[in-house]
């Protein structure tokens, strides 16, 4: 396979798929450009070997055309980053993308106008009405993917080699993360560093566990994480179930939970995962106490109890010291961990103190030479607020793309790379 760090991009156009979905205000002022600094060494890499850039990227999910979500937003800003004056098309692919990146010469760059403006990036019709017949959507389906191929062919046509360095995306098959690799032979395509880092992450959490492997699972939902749940009860030897989704543990274990968050049709799924854990020798961890409010509120009255008895009219927002302790015990004794979801409402002041905890935790088992994986959207932006993400291995860009490496599914943007 090819490597970035091998690949002489001298006088050579580089189509390279990152991804600069930032969030922007209202006046498009970009809100937090770490994707953007993510995908700065691969871009500097292909400047400073003389080579050209041209940057794909979605931004948000338009539905054709929306000025909200054009990439010129971040143009300025990107140019500024790379420290060179990044030329900008204003469609991804036409006459001018062509032209345009036909005249760049080497060290320069172009971005391409948001891929999402066409329905044939991701593949899926747009525009359907919402009575539509069966056959209609059928119809409308094999048109776009009829239509996905030639845009493709048309994305590709623009470089000489293919760059993906798009974790949060590789997860989807879309033209521009997977497809486009079809067009470049196995020494032109290459993952770029970001993506590299996260590949290697996740192969090493998966694959070269040192015991024991802990994993904490927060969030609000089960059934969002089910799939990853039962993935990891044949890996780990601790699962901590965490966050909103543990009440649903407790109530189908007969607890009282009061107005805490629950998925009733998720209580019998939550008995099979607790066999599963046991059959499998698996310590499965809930909470033993929990922050609970009477009404989600960051200014609400809240008490510290047993987390199997909530009153009615109380909802847990947050672990209790009890189960941060507990919690802290495992996690020190790790060697191998991997955290996705907060442990409560983290967004509240008063209810983050469970999260950061285990934030914290991490920290000292890292220091101890443990491995520590951090990924998804939520779990990321604790680590960020507690300042913890130098004190853990590796912070992850993906979120589902993360999430689905770890339940086992290969993704189609790496495999479009590596061939298999
Ligand atoms: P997820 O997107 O599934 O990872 O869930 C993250 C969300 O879960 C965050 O917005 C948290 O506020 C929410 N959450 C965590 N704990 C609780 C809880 N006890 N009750 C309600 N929501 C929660």
């Amino acid at each position: 396979m090819q490597t970035i760090e091998k690949f002489n991009f001298a006088g050579k156009k580089a189509f390279v798929r990152v991804d600069f979905n930032v969030p922007l205000d209202e006046n498009f002022n970009i809100t937090d450009d770490n994707r953007i600094r993510a995908a700065l060494p691969t871009l500097k890499k292909i400047l400073a070997d003389g080579g050209s850039p041209i940057i794909g990227s979605h931004l948000g999910r338009p539905k054709g055309v929306t000025e909200k979500y054009s990439l010129k937003h971040i143009l300025s800003h990107v140019s500024e980053l790379l420290g060179v004056n990044v030329q900008f098309a204003n469609d991804c692919v036409g006459e001018e993308a062509i032209a345009k990146a036909a005249a760049l010469k080497p060290g320069e760059a172009l971005l391409l106008e948001n891929l999402r403006f066409y329905a044939e990036e991701e593949g899926k019709p747009r525009g359907l009405a919402e009575d539509a017949s069966e056959e209609e959507k059928k119809a409308a389906k094999k048109a776009v993917k009829e239509s996905q191929k030639e845009f493709t062919k048309k994305l590709a046509s623009l470089a000489d080699c293919y760059v993906n360095d798009a974790f949060g995306t590789a997860h989807r098959a879309h033209a521009s993360t997977a497809l486009i690799a079809a067009y470049f032979d196995i020494n032109n395509k290459m993952f770029g560093y970001l993506m590299e880092k996260e590949v290697l992450a996740v192969e090493k959490v998966m694959s070269e566990i040192n015991r024991p492997f802990t994993a904490i699972m927060g969030g609000s939902k089960v059934s969002s994480k089910i799939e990853i749940i039962e993935n990891l009860l044949g890996k780990v030897d601790n699962l901590i179930i965490t966050g909103g989704m543990t009440f649903t543990f407790t109530k189908a274990l007969g607890g009282h939970i009061g107005s805490s968050i629950c998925e009733d049709d998720k209580l019998d799924l939550a008995l099979e995962l607790l066999a599963k854990a046991k059959a499998n020798n698996v310590n499965m961890i809930l909470a033993c106490d929990a922050k609970i409010a009477d009404k989600f509120s960051n200014d609400a009255n809240t008490q510290l109890v047993d987390a199997d008895q909530i009153p009615d009219g109380w909802q847990g927002l947050d672990i209790g010291p009890k189960t941060e302790a507990e919690y802290a015990e495992v996690i020190k004794k790790s060697k191998t961990i991997l955290w996705n979801g907060p442990t409560g409402v983290f967004e509240f002041e008063n209810f983050t103190h469970g999260s950061l905890a285990v934030g914290e935790a991490i920290v000292e088992a890292t220091k101890n030479g443990a491995f520590s994986l951090v990924g998804g959207g939520d779990s990321v932006a604790c680590v960020n607020k507690f300042g913890l993400a130098n004190g853990v291995s590796y912070v992850s860009t993906g979120g589902g793309a993360l999430l689905e490496a770890i339940e086992g599914k290969i993704l189609p943007g790496i495999e479009a790379i590596r061939g298999y």
